[in-house]
């Protein structure tokens, strides 16, 4: 079987022996754009090469870029432990023209490494071209020989990709690979296109126009490529399994777990070993890169994500710090490709260790007392924001935790009421301000914490649609 590091190592080489420079990954905090959370595509270090702003360092580039999808306009943290393909933290393979080569080139090279370098059986592959794009379905023709019925003509704006409301922008065509009729979902464009037969594992971006203002678009003198393909959905395809999470990876990542935790990975208890994964993934290398959990941006993210993998911890049993103690297992697995993870380990164990701890403290009443306020709700019910408020408040469940909570029981949020809550609570910490006082244990510190942080925290939630800080 070949493993996750090999298939990185081939694409990377692959891309090189065809004269692209190879680049390391970029950190996850973005370097040139503030308005972003995460980077969350390998062109996202590379912005201000494809806007013309900087001089490329080279003609062709190809990368293995971390990306981390959990808030902004791309959120997969609600699919994480749902869908066969989504993490929050997972590697964009890409490679980039920049001015250099173009649709023709960049479908023989897609082409080429699919079927030729990886093996993959053409049959199980179709593409999907944006509606007007004629001249890409005509290449798929002649450089793939696949039949129309397998190259797909899409209108909406999954096939059109822009950087934002101006710039460069262009259509794209995205590769599928079947995973067989035993699997239910359609093919792209179809109704039931979102379940996990037929799964993108590529995504060719033609950057030919330029956007203005007004709406109109130029054709841009020298066009540009930007590809991304997921390593562990091209993984999932090269090992002979349909779920991201049975990759070799994960495979081991959940072993370490089975053997922490005193459980196994089955039944109900699955979906918890796999969000657990995944969110050690994502908290580590946020971590490594520098981002701490904090109530407020990028910190309430990572807080977010690190008590939504502990409440698992929970459900497995976990009574005191679990999780950090899978740090060195995580290491074992991709610590070569990112040394920053070994160098951090120390920072990643204890803001892990020191997470777990403090939510413990609440994390059982607070289930309780969710358990008590849904006695007598039932699927289609929501809980009252003012509870979901008092748990947030009190004891440090973040809105989506418990949404997240009452999703697997069918109940949401009156998340009106929730606001509401919240917009008292704020006018008040206004005129009152906050005294920890003589009764400042613990639970009252950490719940001034979270209301403090929650001030400021409503400011980016607002916004949070566009993918803006
Ligand atoms: P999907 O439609 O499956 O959510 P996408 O269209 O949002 O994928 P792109 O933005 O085109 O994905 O990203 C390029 C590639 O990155 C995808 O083709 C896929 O292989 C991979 N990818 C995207 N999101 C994720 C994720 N959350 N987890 C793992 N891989 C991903
Ligand atoms: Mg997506
Ligand atoms: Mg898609
Ligand atoms: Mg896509």
């Amino acid at each position: 079987m070949t493993g996750v590091n090999d298939i990185r190592e081939s694409f990377l080489s692959f891309f090189e022996k065809q004269g692209h420079t190879r680049r390391a990954s970029a950190p996850l905090v973005p370097q040139n754009d503030p308005t972003l959370l995460f980077v969350n595509a390998g062109m996202v270090p590379f912005k201000n090469i494809f806007t013309g702003a900087e001089t490329p360092f080279a003609p062709r580039a190809t990368t293995s870029q971390k990306c981390v999808r959990a808030g902004g306009k791309h959120n997969d943290l609600d699919n994480v432990g749902y869908t066969a393909r989504h993490h929050t933290f997972f590697e964009m393979l890409g490679n980039f023209s920049f001015g250099d080569y173009f649709k023709e080139q960049a479908i023989q090279y897609g082409w080429d490494l699919v079927t030729k370098e990886f093996g993959l059986d053409p049959k199980r592959l179709l593409v999907t071209v944006y509606a007007e794009d004629d001249e890409a379905a005509a290449l798929w023709k002649k450089i793939a020989g696949l039949p129309d019925d397998r190259i797909i003509r899409i209108a909406t704006s999954d096939n059109f990709w822009s950087m934002g409301d101006t710039g460069p922008c262009g259509p794209c065509s995205e590769i599928f690979y079947d995973h067989g009729d035993k699997i239910p979902g359609g093919p792209p464009g179809s109704p039931d296109e979102d379940g996990d037969r037929f799964i993108e594992i590529w995504n060719l971006v033609f950057m030919q126009f330029e956007q203005s203002a007004d709406g109109s678009r130029t054709s841009l003198p020298k066009p540009s490529i930007d590809t991304g393909m997921g390593l562990e959905r091209i993984a999932a395809v090269l090992q002979g399994v349909h779920n991201n999470y049975e990759i070799d990876l994960f495979a081991n990542l959940i072993k370490a777990e089975e053997d922490l935790y005193g459980a196994k990975a089955e039944g109900d208890h699955l979906a918890s070993f796999r969000v657990i994964a995944d969110h050690l993934r994502t908290s580590a290398f946020l971590i490594a890169d520098g981002v701490l959990p904090s109530n407020e941006g990028r910190g309430y993210v990572l807080r977010r994500i690190m008590r939504r993998a502990m409440r698992h911890g929970h459900l497995l049993g976990a009574r005191e710090p679990m999780m950090h103690r899978l740090t060195p297992a995580l290491i074992g697995e991709m610590g070569k490709a990112y040394p920053e993870l070994g160098r951090a380990k120390a920072a990643i164990e204890s803001a892990l260790e020191q997470e777990e701890g403090r939510f413990q403290r609440t994390l059982g009443r607070g289930l309780s007392l969710l358990d008590e306020a849904t006695t007598g709700l039932g699927a289609g019910d929501a809980l009252p924001g003012e509870t979901a408020f008092r748990l947030y408040d009190t004891f440090g469940f973040p809105l989506d935790l418990t949404q997240d909570i009452l999703r697997s029981r069918g109940m949401s949020v009156d998340t009106d009421a929730f606001d509401a809550a919240m917009d008292v609570q704020r006018e008040g910490s206004r005129s009152a301000g906050f005294t920890s006082g003589d009764t400042a244990t613990d639970d009252i510190w950490f719940a001034v914490r979270d209301k403090s942080g929650a001030t400021k925290f409503g400011g980016y939630a607002a916004t949070e649609d566009q993918g803006k800080l």
